[in-house]
């Protein structure tokens, strides 16, 4: 079975010994904290609650630091806050967090002044740096990715027992010899147990592809990306193959379409969806769409399409009588100057000021704050 997006690992016997090191290490977290993970988000596919995912684009072995988690966690409790206040009800808080360390690519390479070298896939995989050292896959960063995901649970778990509140991790399912060495056998089901819930992305949902295989035999809750080329067709099968039970919490989908399309192509998707009896959960990730190259190459997007975005989800659920699930947000808890606009507006000039993502730029913790604003009055109205 194709699987799309797979890093050229040159040693097949390092590769080999990471995997068989983390098969022999504790898992993450426990299969009755996915368990309930399942509970929380049957709420949100019920109407009975909202989700709220964020975090970076792409974390990184160096970023962890009890400063950089705190902020991070803080501002996505705040945004809850603002939300669940606004929609009285309860947000389910889930991270981007603790192994959220490897990126699809839409170009294998990538050539600077002349030189082409194999593009970075994340910090999982091999390093940001332009040299041919860095953007070797190593497969030693596997065991690097489990220990630093550890390492920041560990600040979560510590956040959220001291604040009183749940909180969950996910990540991109896209290694997959990262994501099956870290997948048990239990008498209950087979769970991932390098996090809560995983997502497969918009490049690697192919129905016959291994991505797709993966998430449909493992019991944590899945979600799936869809951009604007997704066909109701698409879903239909993706629903038989994901949730064939239609349990509510099991499967949530990912509007990712821009401001520009959400409106035209989500109606008739979430229709068909609806009127299979499918109890899938609908968020709106509103950034993946709406990136753009300003002046100097800064890759970002801009908050009024963000917004705009999230409000043609929430107008097209509202005509349909369904419930807008929630979001799926790239943020930091950082002052970053990354994404523009907000109400301490960023401009295209601040943009080289403390631009410092390694892939998709993020929403800053005051920009965060704005969206989660204009959330409460989505859901308050
Ligand atoms: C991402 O979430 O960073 C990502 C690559 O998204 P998508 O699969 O929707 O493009
Ligand atoms: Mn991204």
């Amino acid at each position: 079975m194709r699987a799309a997006q797979q890093p050229d690992w040159p040693d097949p016997e390092a590769l080999a010994e990471a995997v068989a090191g983390l098969a022999a290490a504790p898992g993450l977290v426990l299969p009755q904290e996915i368990d309930s993970l399942r509970e929380r988000l049957a709420a949100v596919a019920r109407g009975a609650a909202v989700l709220l995912q964020g975090g970076d684009c792409a974390e990184t072995f160096d970023g962890v630091s009890q400063d950089q988690v705190s902020a991070k966690f803080r501002t996505i409790n705040q945004m809850a806050a603002v939300i669940g206040e606004g929609a009285a009800l309860p947000v389910v808080t889930i991270g981007r967090m603790a192994g959220q360390y490897a990126k699809p690519r839409s170009s294998a390479h990538e050539t600077r002044d002349g030189i082409t070298l194999p593009s970075y896939r994340g910090d999982l995989v091999n390093g940001v740096g332009f040299t041919p050292e860095s953007r070797t896959p190593e497969p030693r960063r596997l065991g690097r990715a489990y220990q630093t995901s550890a390492t920041t649970l560990n600040l979560l778990r510590a956040f959220s027992a001291h604040h009183r509140t749940e909180f969950w991790t996910s990540h991109e399912a896209l290694v997959l010899e990262y994501e099956c060495a870290l997948t048990r056998v239990i008498p209950q089901g087979i769970y991932n147990l390098s996090a809560h819930t995983v997502w497969v992305g918009e490049r690697t949902r192919q129905l016959d592809g291994a991505h797709v295989d993966y998430a449909a035999h493992i019991r944590n809750p899945v979600a799936v990306k869809v951009g604007p080329s997704t066909t109701p067709d698409d879903l239909i099968a993706l629903i038989e193959r994901l949730d064939p039970d239609r349990e509510p919490g099991r499967l949530t989908f990912v509007s990712r379409m821009g401001a520009g399309a959400v409106r035209e192509v989500l109606p008739d998707l979430v229709a068909k969806v609806t009127a299979q009896g499918s109890p899938a959960i609908w968020i709106c990730d509103p950034m993946h769409g709406n990136t753009f190259s300003a002046q100097d190459g800064f890759k970002t997007r801009h908050l009024n399409d963000i917004v705009d975005e999230v409000r043609g989800f929430f107008e097209v659920h509202r005509t349909l009588g369904t419930h807008a699930g929630g979001v799926h947000i790239e943020l930091t808890g950082e002052h970053v100057t990354e994404c523009l606009g907000g109400v301490y507006e960023v401009t295209p000039s601040h943009l080289p000021t403390r631009y410092e993502t390694t892939c998709d730029p993020r929403l800053n913790r005051a920009q965060s704050l704005d969206l989660a604003r204009e959330l409460a009055g989505l859901y308050a109205t």
